[in-house]
């Protein structure tokens, strides 16, 4: 995605050689008119998949995953990262490793919104060593879904994610596939 791909080069920023900052348009303050066009093209790149509901992950595949579900009429379900006590139903929890804050925390969906037989596209905004894709696939065949599709926005080529997604079995689209973010400089593949 020849857009995606401009913010990048133009306002990302290096953290270090394997950490990608994209905080003025996805990551802190959102740009909604790149949202847009991100949400039309997962639209257009599961175009010929049946999908129910999209499931994506507090706080930043909030707003790609909203911009995917109003294009494609769905609702969008995203996992908790904190239980409030209002989420009293049953819910299905994974643990997830989080390598850019090197700790675990678990991830929550309550059971009521992703129910038997539903077809789930799971949305995430980075796809690094594929931890928090794969939490998000477990909770969806715990609740008894199936997996429609993952849609990454940036997948940092460079670690091992998206080969075990794909070996895992799932399809898996990102838009901007990044192979390296040495010297700063940006390669995709
Ligand atoms: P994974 O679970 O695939 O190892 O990492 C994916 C999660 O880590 C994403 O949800 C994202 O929040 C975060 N993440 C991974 N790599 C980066 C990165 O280079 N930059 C930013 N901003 N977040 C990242």
């Amino acid at each position: 995605m020849d857009l995606l791909k401009k913010y990048i080069v133009e306002k990302g920023e290096f953290v270090s050689d394997n950490i990608l900052k994209v905080d003025s348009f996805l990551n802190h303050q959102i740009d909604p008119e790149l949202m847009m066009e991100i949400g039309l093209e997962f639209k257009r790149r599961f175009a010929d998949t049946k999908i129910d509901k999209v499931l994506t992950i507090e706080a930043s595949g909030i707003a790609v995953g909203v911009m995917a579900g109003y294009v494609m009429h769905i609702p969008v379900v995203f996992a908790k990262k904190k239980k409030p006590s209002t989420l009293s139903n049953e819910i299905a929890v994974k643990k997830v490793f989080s390598f850019t804050k090197d700790m675990f925390y678990e991830i929550m969906v309550s059971k009521e919104f992703i129910v038997p037989g539903e077809k789930i596209l799971i949305i995430d905004d980075f796809l690094a060593h594929g931890n928090a894709a794969i939490a998000l696939a477990d909770i969806v065949k715990e609740c008894g879904g199936e997996v429609a599709g993952i849609g990454i926005v940036i997948e940092k080529g460079f670690q091992n994610g998206g080969n075990l997604i794909r070996e895992s079995g799932y399809r898996l689209e990102s838009l901007a596939i990044v192979d390296s973010i040495k010297n700063k400089t940006i390669k995709f593949l």
